[in-house]
């Protein structure tokens, strides 16, 4: 059979839950991140903006009277934010650093102690030091100590990408290897309340259209690398991950570690398996973590099921978690 590939340089983003409430949570994240800018580090807004005149100040007094901004409009505001996030130095921001939604290490925690019990998640708790790490809370408008209790209920709690790879090392020593982590990410995909929500959207589309749905949905997540769709037929995917330059990392400089990579081939799994894919193999070809200049993941798969199939197939995997 003759397969139409088709090349995607996709950087854009749309909420898998709801489009609108993906904008508003990044809007508010937008204004948050400026405010923290300011308030702790003393940098004007027009300066963040680069002036009071600048097409993108008057984009941000929008946002914070409260409309809604196009996935572009707020693409340019958080480029100018990052450009100065950049010039914060890495002691200034290793604590503080907002790279990664604590979704991913929220539902992490769930597949712990639903596997092996609530002592695995003392034993990660009294061995993670969170005693530098803050978070800005909007209430206060100050830096707080982060909790283990933020981490537990993440999902809006931007943490560094420093604490997300010591989370996920604590796992990967409980959970004894890189498989068992990728179980965790296709697990997860089932038992997140948002990701739930995703996943009957999921339902009605073809797992090729859910492999892009899931790469423009990474922004979302964390803004610790970008993922473009190198190439997508009807039953196979190369998907590219880069990670970003100065992004925090471990003491041993570790920015990416193989633990994140099989969580990600785990969601990616999950998610196609609920878009009605079977025989589904994720390869990783290249990886950031071993040594590569980016993380290259190869999925395939054979069939795709009707949706009464694919619905049926759902409440299986649900109900087999
Ligand atoms: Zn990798």
């Amino acid at each position: 059979m003759t397969q139409q590939c088709r090349v995607h340089i996709s950087l854009g983003k749309i909420g898998l839950s709801s489009r609108y409430s993906i904008k508003t949570t990044r809007g508010i994240d937008v204004v948050k991140r400026v405010e923290f800018l300011h308030e702790k580090h003393g940098v004007k807004i027009s300066t963040i903006f680069l002036s009071n005149s600048s097409s993108e100040y008057q984009l941000y007094k929008r946002l914070k009277r409260g409309e809604q901004l196009t996935h572009t409009s707020l693409l340019c505001l958080e480029r100018c934010i990052d450009k100065i996030f950049s010039t914060l130095s890495y002691d200034k921001k290793i604590w503080t650093q907002e790279e990664v939604l604590g979704t991913n290490i929220s539902s992490l925690l769930s597949y712990l102690e639903h596997k092996l019990g609530p002592s695995s998640i003392k034993h990660l708790k009294d061995n993670l030091d969170l005693s530098h790490y803050t978070v800005y809370d909007s209430t206060s408008q100050s830096l707080i100590p982060l909790t283990y209790e933020n981490l537990v209920n993440g999902t809006n709690v931007w943490i560094p990408n420093r604490l997300s790879l010591s989370v996920f090392k604590e796992a990967l020593n409980l959970l004894g290897d890189e498989v068992e982590i990728e179980r965790a990410g296709k697990y997860s995909v089932l038992n997140t309340d948002l990701r739930f929500k995703a996943a009957w959207a999921i339902l009605m589309m073809s797992p090729a259209k859910v492999i892009e749905r899931v790469t423009k949905e990474n922004e979302s997540y964390n803004r610790t690398k970008v993922v473009t769709i190198e190439s997508i037929c009807a039953n196979s995917a190369v998907i590219k991950a880069e990670y970003k330059q100065n992004i925090t990392h471990l003491d041993s400089g570790e920015f990416v570690i193989p633990a994140i990579c099989a969580w990600n081939k785990g969601l990616y799994h999950g998610y196609m398996a609920l878009g009605g894919a079977k025989n589904i193999s994720i390869k990783e070809l290249a990886c950031a973590a071993r040594g590569d200049g980016c993380c290259v993941f190869q999925a395939n798969w054979t069939e795709t099921l009707s949706i009464f199939k694919r619905i049926r197939a759902a409440i299986s995997l649900f109900e087999s978690n």
